[in-house]
């Protein structure tokens, strides 16, 4: 670890990533400074280059489930109905 890297500020900046986990699509990573998704997950933020310090998870399929009970519409992206 390097506590010495500088970004545009000159203070380093570091962020998590969140890691958002749904029912039907792959789980994709949020950076919590910037707030930008991407499909990997890597050591500095390829949007703001915030130094990465760890992992959240954010299960989003918890939302997506109740929202399946709530409304009854399944959305199968596969299937279209
Ligand atoms: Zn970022």
């Amino acid at each position: 670890m390097k506590y010495y890297d500088k970004n545009v500020s000159g203070i380093p900046r570091t962020a998590v990533w969140i890691k958002e986990e749904y029912l039907f699509t792959p789980d994709c990573f949020r950076c919590s400074s910037c707030g930008k998704r991407f499909s990997d997950q890597t050591d500095e933020c390829p949007g703001c280059g915030a130094r990465m310090t760890g992992i959240k998870k954010d299960p989003v399929w918890i939302d997506e489930i109740i929202f399946i009970e709530e409304t009854g519409i399944w959305r199968d992206p596969q299937d279209g109905r």
